[in-house]
C-alpha cells in the first residue's frame, strides 16, 4: 500500500532501509543548497533559515494515521523535496515517534550543512542512523556541485560533519555524489580520501545520476569508473559501496535530499 498525505509519503521500497515512510517537513522547494544533480528540480527558496514550516503535530497525526493501519516498515525517513533539519519541529516529530513507537527506527538523510549547529544535534538525538552528503572535496567542487546559500562553505561542512560525528554516536553512512569531470580528479579523489578518513563514517555510499538532474550537463559515470573509485576511497580505512541505481536495484525514492 502506498499513500500520499500532506507530509507523510509512501512506505516505499528502498534498497538501503528496505520499507521505508518518509517525511516531508518541508514546502517546495527549500533547501540549503541548489544541487546540480537534484532530481526534485531547482531550488526556490535557498536558504539556512530554520522555520516551522508546517506544524510538528500535524506531522505527528499524520504518522499516527499511518500506523493506525498497522502497515509494516522498517524505517521513517525524514527526505523528501529539500533539507529536513531547516525544520525548527524536527526533534518534536522524532521525540512523538519514539513516545509512542520505540522501536521503529528513524533516518535522517541530510545535506549536512546543519549538522554542525548544536541545537540541530540536540533536536535529532534519537535518530538511528543519519545519511549525509558530501559532493566537493574542496570549496570549489562544494560550490560547483551544490551551489550553496550564502554563508555555506565547504569547510563549514567539514567541520559539521565531524562535530556531528563527535557529538552523537549514531550510525552514518555518508554518501559521495559524483559528478564526472568536478568532483572526480585523481587529485579530488585522493583529497576525499583524507576528509573521510578524518570524519570516519561507519560506510562511505558512492551516488551517481540515475534520473534527470536539475542540470541535463551531468553526466552518469560508467560502471568501471565507479569501481575505479570505490578502490581509491577503499584507502580511508572505512565499507565503501556503490548506491548508484544505474548500476545497482532499483530504489524509488528521489535523489532530493535523500
Ligand atoms: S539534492 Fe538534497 S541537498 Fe541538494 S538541492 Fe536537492 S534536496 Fe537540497
Amino acid at each position: 500500500m502506498t499513500q500520499k498525505m500532506k507530509s507523510v509519503f509512501g512506505p516505499l521500497s528502498s534498497r538501503r532501509l528496505g520499507r521505508s515512510l518518509g517525511v516531508d517537513l518541508l514546502p517546495f522547494k527549500t533547501c540549503s543548497l541548489n544541487c546540480v544533480y537534484c532530481e526534485c528540480g531547482a531550488t526556490t527558496n535557498l536558504t539556512t533559515e530554520r522555520g516551522d514550516f508546517y506544524p510538528a503535530s500535524r506531522v505527528l497525526e499524520e504518522l499516527e494515521e499511518f500506523f493506525a493501519k498497522h502497515v509494516n516498515i522498517d524505517y521513517i525517513t525524514f527526505s523528501g523535496m529539500g533539507e529536513p533539519t531547516l525544520h525548527t519541529g524536527i526533534g518534536e516529530v522524532i521525540r512523538g515517534v519514539k513516545a509512542k513507537h520505540p522501536d521503529v527506527k528513524i533516518c535522517l538523510i541530510t545535506n549536512a550543512t546543519l549538522l554542525g549547529d548544536p541545537q540541530v544535534q540536540r533536536e535529532v538525538e534519537g535518530i538511528d542512523l543519519v545519511m549525509p552528503s558530501l559532493d566537493g572535496s574542496n570549496e570549489e567542487e562544494f560550490r560547483r556541485v551544490d551551489r550553496p546559500a550564502p554563508g555555506v562553505t565547504f569547510e563549514g561542512v567539514v567541520n559539521a560533519l565531524k562535530s556531528f560525528r563527535a557529538a552523537n554516536p549514531v550510525e552514518m553512512w555518508l554518501e559521495v555524489f559524483i559528478v564526472p569531470g568536478i568532483n572526480d580528479t585523481p587529485e579530488s579523489l585522493e583529497r576525499f580520501v583524507k576528509l573521510l578518513r578524518e570524519i570516519a563514517p561507519d560506510q562511505v555510499q558512492i551516488n551517481s545520476l540515475d534520473r534527470p538532474g536539475t542540470e541535463s550537463w551531468v553526466e552518469i559515470p560508467s560502471r568501471e569508473r565507479l569501481e575505479e573509485i570505490k578502490s581509491v576511497f577503499e584507502g580511508c580505512g572505512r565499507p565503501v559501496t556503490i548506491i548508484s541505481r544505474k548500476v545497482a536495484m532499483p530504489d524509488n525514492q528521489p535523489r532530493g535530499a535523500v
